[in-house]
């Protein structure tokens, strides 16, 4: 029997827009069985979600989604099954908050420069309890009408090679994965075609993550289409990762993008699930 399983999502505790119970309880009205949160650096939400998830006999594995730079491109490695009060981990998160920090008042600097005064303490207080991320200076933008949309925000403003963009060196990837595994999780490599790379440069991403002791692949992120699956499919058999799904929900406003869209037994069956890896687990719908 299939699994609906829904591994990658952001509360408020990063970029997304519910709350971590709500998130919870709105997976359970979508029919996902396994819920993870992985939020953008951060863990903060993850114990208001267990418990919810708990409440609901949800499945649920703490989860995060952090940030590296591989390449000089932005590479976002998910780790899934976290303890969040490992060590390592934790002192990984504060680093790379403080990072965010200073990226944060250097990308108000830029847009002061653009015209755009006085734009941190706004983004700050959007970002509240969570991280703060761009997509927080993208509804700055919008509430004070600089731009239509949030797409706008970042094609005129926040994007790669735009004026407000700040190039910043997260951590790397053998980071990720080490703190990751530190911290019992299983690290898996988010979206791997939505780092605009051509095909050698996506093979090369796929065989550093596996070198640096990567173990698992997203082969369905959100909206996408067979012929994508079906290549991200091919690529975790040749490289030996386990398969994993996520929408990437960040709001119920983005109407393409819902809890569960990416794991109601869309993963192909020659791929091997992630959640193999949790066989102590027991999901609702699932024998035994
Ligand atoms: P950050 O990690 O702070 O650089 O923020 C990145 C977040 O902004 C991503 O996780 C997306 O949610 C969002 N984002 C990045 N690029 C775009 C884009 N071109 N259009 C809309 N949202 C974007
Ligand atoms: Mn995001
Ligand atoms: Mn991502
Ligand atoms: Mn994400």
């Amino acid at each position: 029997m299939s699994l609906c399983a829904d591994l990658h999502c952001h509360s408020v505790y990063s970029d997304g827009t519910l709350l971590p119970a709500e998130l919870v309880r709105r997976a359970v009205a979508a029919g996902v069985e396994l819920l993870s949160l992985t939020d953008h650096d951060a863990t903060g939400g993850l114990e208001e979600a267990a418990r919810e998830a708990r409440a609901c006999s949800l499945g649920f594995l703490p989860g995060i989604e952090l940030s590296t730079t591989w390449a000089e491109r932005n590479i976002h490695v998910v780790g899934l099954g976290i303890d969040p009060d490992q060590p390592l981990l934790r002192e990984g998160i504060a680093r790379i908050a403080e990072i965010r920090l200073r990226r944060a008042e250097a990308i108000a600097g830029r847009l002061g420069r653009a015209g755009i005064p006085d734009t941190l303490n706004d983004a700050l207080a959007l970002a509240g309890p969570g991280t703060v991320t761009r997509s927080h200076f993208a509804r700055c933008l919008l509430a004070r009408g600089q731009v239509g949309n949030l797409q706008q925000a970042f094609d005129r403003y926040l994007g790669r090679g735009k004026p407000a963009h700040v190039c910043v060196v997260w951590i790397s990837i053998e980071e990720a994965v080490q703190w990751i595994q530190a911290a019992g999780g299983v690290p898996v490599l988010a979206h791997p075609l939505r780092y605009g790379l051509s095909g050698a440069w996506t093979r090369r991403l796929l065989e550093a993550f596996r070198s640096a002791g990567g173990k698992g692949l997203e082969v369905i992120s959100g909206p996408q289409h067979k012929s994508q699956t079906d290549l991200l499919a091919d690529h975790a058999m040749k490289h030996g990762f386990l398969a994993s799904c996520g929408s990437d929900f960040h709001t119920p406003d983005q109407r393409w993008c819902r809890l569960g869209m990416a794991g109601a037994g869309a993963l192909p069956a020659k791929n091997t699930p992630v959640w193999s890896v949790w066989p102590e687990m027991r999901f609702a719908g699932e024998p035994g």
